[in-house]
């Protein structure tokens, strides 16, 4: 029987794992799908205090998983299937096998969104990603026209950073204003390799009969007209969805699929808490999910001592 199981290896998560294991707890640590995260796909960090120079996605979380196993975190790769928080203590089951638990840190993040087109799905890594951290470099992306969708800081990540192999970046986004923050949206905006397309959406991406990206055919969402902007390459930058899907009907979640945190970390579940981009709508930085994630642990640890 576990104490407490942290379903989820990103920021929050990790944090979780420091603070539980401190705390003298022997937290078990789930992986999850993405080993370490969404962070683990953003290249250079220049936020995240105490780093003057940054520091690159992948190398801080993995610095957190050092700092967790080195006060006895045990970390677990796996998928979770399905959980049953209806009776203590929770049943977790990952990839086959039973894990009983008195206690639970939700921190089982976000996924990218998606545009929700039948041709991004048919050409998905064909030249139609979620990651120009992982997939920019691709020989197919050199030297090409590449474009970016959205207006958020993601976009704009995505967008710098493509304008190293891209020919030309195009940035399209829905509105004439972007919504990132001020210096990343002045980065973009001085970069003469990147060149915004306001107030206009996807419709299609082409071509599926080529199995390849060639273009993207956009519409004006003021004119309503439509064209075609030719490129190799679709980096889709349009914000996220909480991974929560497993916990529908046992943990109350809101109207868009995010935990609802009561009093702190607690979730709806006395025994369950949850930190990170699987509740946090608001915030989502990788700072303030580290500090959902100690809060988690510091809540988790007082329910413990209760029982
Ligand atoms: P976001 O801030 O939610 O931005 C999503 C963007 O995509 C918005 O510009 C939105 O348009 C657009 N969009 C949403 N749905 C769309 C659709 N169906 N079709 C076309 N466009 C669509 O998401 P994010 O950029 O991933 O950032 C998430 C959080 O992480 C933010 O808090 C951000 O500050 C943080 N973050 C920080 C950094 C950094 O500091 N370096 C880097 C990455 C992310 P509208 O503007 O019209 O809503």
């Amino acid at each position: 029987m576990e104490k407490i199981t942290i379903i989820g290896s990103g920021c929050a998560g990790l944090t979780a794992a420091i603070y539980t294991a401190r705390a003298g707890l022997n937290p078990l640590v789930l992986t999850g799908m993405m080993p370490g995260g969404l962070l683990t796909t953003t290249g250079i960090v220049e936020n995240f205090p105490g780093f003057p120079v940054g520091i690159d996605g992948f190398e801080l979380v993995n610095r957190m998983q050092q700092q967790a196993e080195r006060f006895g975190a045990r970390i677990k790769m796996g998928v979770v299937e399905s959980v049953n928080l209806a009776k203590t203590p929770f049943s977790i089951i990952v990839e086959g096998e039973e894990i009983n638990s008195q206690s639970i840190i939700i921190a089982s993040g976000a996924s990218h969104k998606r545009l929700g087109l039948e041709s991004e799905k048919l050409l998905e890594k064909k030249g139609v990603t979620y990651c120009a951290t992982c997939d920019g470099a691709l020989p197919i992306f050199r030297n090409q026209p590449l474009v970016v969708v959205g207006g958020g800081d993601s976009a704009c990540e995505e967008a710098l950073f493509l304008t190293r192999f891209g020919s030309v970046v195009y940035l399209v986004h829905r509105r004439d204003k972007l919504r990132a923050s001020k210096i990343m949206a002045e980065r973009v905006l001085s970069n003469s390799k990147i060149k915004p397309i306001w107030n206009s959406v996807v419709v299609d991406i082409l071509d599926v009969t080529k199995d390849k990206v060639t273009g993207v055919k956009i519409k004006n969402v003021k004119t309503e007209s439509i064209s075609v902007v030719d490129c190799a390459g679709v980096f889709v930058a349009i914000g996220h969805v909480p991974n929560t899907s497993l916990f529908a009907g046992q943990i109350e979640l809101n109207d868009a699929g995010y935990i609802v945190q009561k009093n702190g970390t607690m979730t709806s579940v006395p025994g369950v808490f949850a930190a990170g981009d699987c509740c946090d709508y608001r915030y989502r930085q990788a700072i303030t999910a580290a500090g959902q994630g100690c809060s988690a642990a510091i809540d988790a640890e007082r329910y413990l001592s209760e029982l």
